[in-house]
């Protein structure tokens, strides 16, 4: 594996699809599609997104590993926070259900259903929101990058 340097592109670890590669006279790399600039320490093999605080670091050993805050770990706790907070909406509900279900064919009957589903899609996409908040992952411009990707890809294959 190459060490991280200032010679080489690497790719970018926010949008995935532009290359990051050193700013001229600059301890620093931009990317070519987000225009994000990451500061560059190469004795720790690491690059900084200073552009948000607390910074967002990744570090380097082939490929980017662990974004993660300057000076705070993120635990466990926040993952289990984030799945009790999807899946436990959509749990109860689906209890209630499985407890008094509808009768059948009555009206509405298929409504709880329904419910516990979009209460599902709903906690999922606040959860999706705060993920893509935290890294500041350019959502509009992946999309549109997606399909000349994607299109790329099979052509590569
Ligand atoms: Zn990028």
């Amino acid at each position: 594996m190459n060490p991280l340097n200032l010679h080489d592109s690497y790719p970018c670890p926010v949008c995935r699809f532009g290359q990051i590669a050193a700013l001229p006279l600059m301890d620093a790399m931009a990317c070519n599609l987000c225009q994000q600039i990451f500061e560059v320490d190469l004795e720790r093999q690491q690059i900084k997104m200073s552009s948000r605080q607390p910074a967002l670091l990744w570090n380097w050993n082939g490929s980017w590993c662990g974004a993660h805050l300057e000076g705070v770990e993120l635990g466990w706790g926040y993952v289990f926070a984030a799945i009790a907070l999807v899946l436990l909406p959509p749990t109860l509900m689906g209890l209630v259900i499985f407890i008094h279900p509808p009768a059948p064919n009555t009206p509405l009957s298929w409504l709880p259903y329904v419910w516990a589903g979009l209460g599902f899609l709903a906690h999922l996409a606040i959860v999706g929101w705060l993920v893509i908040e935290f890294y500041q992952f350019p959502l509009g411009l992946w999309l549109r990058r997606l399909p000349q990707q994607l299109l790329q890809r099979i052509r590569n294959s």
